[in-house]
């Protein structure tokens, strides 16, 4: 379903700069529809961001190839995801070939990203917690991707990132941030450049924004 708008999107996000074809591919097969509410599926190939309720969103496709072409995952790499949300990154990162852990603090968004992934049989290890403080027991990871915005660079992270590793993570206010692509050399050693003007909803929790 839906072959020709992903085929369409696949080509505007392309126009946008994206050049790597394993993200170019993997958007294209992974069915952007199948993680969104009912009745957002006739804009799901839209280039925009959608709600999936409890005020949250699934990332306009855009963000997700540019996030995913930074982060630059090979196969059999070990990529941690912050927030999970709809799914759809996590999808878009197996489909990529990696070994995916995900976190996701909202039980109800987790509960659904976790029947997704049993539907379409993606095997993705996932929990439900404060992911600012990343996930210990499979550390170090070779990528880790933020999807929601911090007010800093949580440094839990930068531990859990291999060395060599690189994390994708936006940084700013609550409304607007730079996306950090920080390579991280050694231990105390890291190499950081940053993309401007995204906008996520906010990385809630220890070393994030305080809840409200
Ligand atoms: N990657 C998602 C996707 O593909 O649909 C989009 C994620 S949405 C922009 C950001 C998500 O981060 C929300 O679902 C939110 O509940 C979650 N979140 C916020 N703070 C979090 C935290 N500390 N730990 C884990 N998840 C968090």
């Amino acid at each position: 379903m839906y072959e020709t708008e992903r085929l369409l999107l696949i080509e505007q996000i392309k126009k946008k700069g994206i050049t790597n074809q394993n993200v170019l591919d993997a958007m294209s097969k992974v069915e952007r529809h199948l993680f969104v509410p009912d009745i957002m599926q006739q804009h799901a190939y839209e280039d925009v961001a959608l709600p999936i309720g409890y005020g949250q969103t699934i990332s306009q496709p855009y963000t997700v190839a540019f996030m995913t072409q930074a982060l630059d995952p090979k196969p059999g790499q070990k990529i941690l995801e912050i927030g999970t949300g709809s799914g759809y990154q996590a999808a878009i990162l197996f489909q990529l070939g990696t070994k995916v852990f995900t976190i996701e603090r909202n039980d109800k968004l987790y509960n659904s990203a976790l029947k997704i992934f049993d539907k379409l049989n993606l095997r993705i290890a996932a929990r439900c917690s404060d992911g600012s403080i990343g996930w210990l027991e499979f550390a170090p990871y070779d990528g880790i991707i933020v999807t929601a915005g911090s007010p800093g660079v949580p440094q839990n992270l930068l531990k859990q990132l291999a060395a060599g590793g690189r994390m994708i993570i936006p940084v700013g206010d609550r409304t607007v941030q730079s996306l950090k692509i920080i390579t991280k050399i050694s231990d105390d050693e890291f190499d950081t450049k940053e993309a401007p003007y995204f906008a996520f909803v906010p990385l809630v929790g220890r070393e994030g924004w305080k809840e409200k």
